[in-house]
């Protein structure tokens, strides 16, 4: 039961939109063949994972990728019944082999290890091989098996009837740096993995790779899909971020077809609460813990259900801002951890009242706040602003967004 009024609203038809957006953009490419792997860890970013799951699917992902054995399994639940690959980012963990063969998921390896436990697991379970993404550290060094652990890994895969090498992975992790340079190394060491694995006697049909940032990029999509052509492969971009409506910041900040891009894509989530109680302080009074912030003039507060308890972020003390009646309304003194203060003394009297709708993250009227906002108040980056939205928050589904239960007779 969710009573105190602090939630979010996911519009799953935005997410569709954007998906669908993202998806024209793969094909620009002209490899008929490539597909989409919607990115759905961490509860798709906080975004509720049992709505953005079935979304995806519907607007064409025929991927999902979650980051733990136990996110793909709530994933499956999700889709119910809906068909879609699952593809376990971070590896099998020791003991969760079982659980990937009774549920057909694939898994990203790089070690002997998690190649053993998928083997062990597949005896008397897996009717068919097993499929695995094998991922290449192209210089992120953090997870993935690099040029001098290759034969190593290649070795156990061909002796072993119970996997089957599916496809080849890494990530980029500095896509959205204009000058490349990081990027062209990566996909260099990539195309040299890509060397080595066929001759080992491989031929993985995917190639999986690239993350919002890359794929709005047309430089370093389209350096993809020729990658992909060479190999023989089908390209599998991964979008996250951009799939949610916020493109990642370019560093320096492009014009042109990136900006268009972003500017195409529509935030899914709205972060809201109410307005508690009101008052009024006289100059000199002081707000909050340690009285960090004291009234100049005859201040009018508005006190919010919202709190850094709820993820909202205690860095925007002082720098913040939240909308109130189709206007910003700037945060009085240190957020508490369920509570927070705001300064509604420009908002005209009888705009305000308590009850009233109040708007941390999304639209109201003409102004917005944004992800992007929070983070550079904050010091963060927008994911880990979506990721910090507490499990007490609830999410509510946008009225006018499909229902998820209705997605198996919609068909995928
Ligand atoms: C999270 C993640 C992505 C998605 O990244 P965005 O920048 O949100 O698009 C892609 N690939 C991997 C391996 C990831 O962990």
């Amino acid at each position: 039961m969710h009573s105190r009024p602090c939630w979010v609203e996911i519009d799953t038809l935005a997410l569709e939109a954007n998906l669908r957006l993202l998806a024209r953009l793969a094909r620009r490419g002209c490899l008929p063949e490539q597909a989409l792997l919607a990115i759905v860890k961490a509860d798709a970013y906080g975004h509720s994972l049992a709505d953005c799951a079935p979304a995806a699917v519907r607007a064409g992902a025929g991927w999902l990728g979650v980051t733990s054995v136990e996110e793909a399994v709530a994933a499956r639940r999700a889709l119910a019944g809906a068909e879609a690959e699952i593809l376990v980012l971070s590896g099998p963990f020791p003991g969760e082999g079982a659980a990937v063969v009774e549920h057909g998921l694939t898994c990203s390896v790089w070690n002997a290890r998690q190649l053993d436990e998928l083997a062990r697991a597949a005896v008397g379970r897996a009717a068919k091989a097993i499929p695995v993404h094998l991922e290449i550290d192209t210089g992120m060094s953090r997870q993935g098996v690099s040029g001098d652990g290759l034969d190593a890994v290649l070795a156990p895969l061909k002796e072993s009837p119970a996997l089957r090498l599916d496809g080849v992975m890494t990530h980029l992790y500095a896509a959205e740096e204009a000058d490349r340079l990081a990027t062209e190394r990566q996909i260099a060491r990539l195309e040299g993995a890509l060397v080595r694995v066929r001759r080992a006697g491989f031929a993985p049909p995917w190639l999986n790779v690239g993350n919002s940032a890359a794929l709005l990029d047309a430089t370093t999509r389209n350096a993809l899909v020729a990658l992909a052509g060479a190999a023989g492969m089908r390209l599998l971009l991964r979008p996250g971020l951009a799939m949610y409506g916020v493109a990642p910041e370019f560093s320096p900040a492009r014009s042109g077809e990136i900006a268009s891009l972003s500017a195409g894509l529509k935030p899914v989530l709205s972060w809201k609460t109410r307005i508690t109680s009101l008052s009024h302080i006289p100059a000199g009074e002081t707000v909050g813990y340690n009285g960090s912030f004291r009234a100049e003039r005859a201040t009018r507060l508005a006190l919010l259900a919202a709190g850094y308890a709820d993820g909202l972020k205690r860095q925007l003390s002082g720098c913040g801002h939240v909308l109130v009646a189709g206007h910003r309304a700037a945060f009085a003194g240190r957020i508490s951890m369920d509570q927070a203060v705001v300064d509604v003394t420009e908002i005209p009297e009888e705009l305000v009242a308590a009850g009233d709708e109040v708007v941390l993250l999304g639209t109201q009227g003409e102004v917005s706040v944004t992800a992007a906002d929070h983070a550079r108040w904050a010091g963060t980056i927008p994911w880990e602003i979506f990721t910090s939205i507490g499990a007490r928050v609830e999410r509510r589904r946008l009225q006018g967004s499909s229902d998820p239960a209705l997605l198996p007779s919609l068909g995928g």
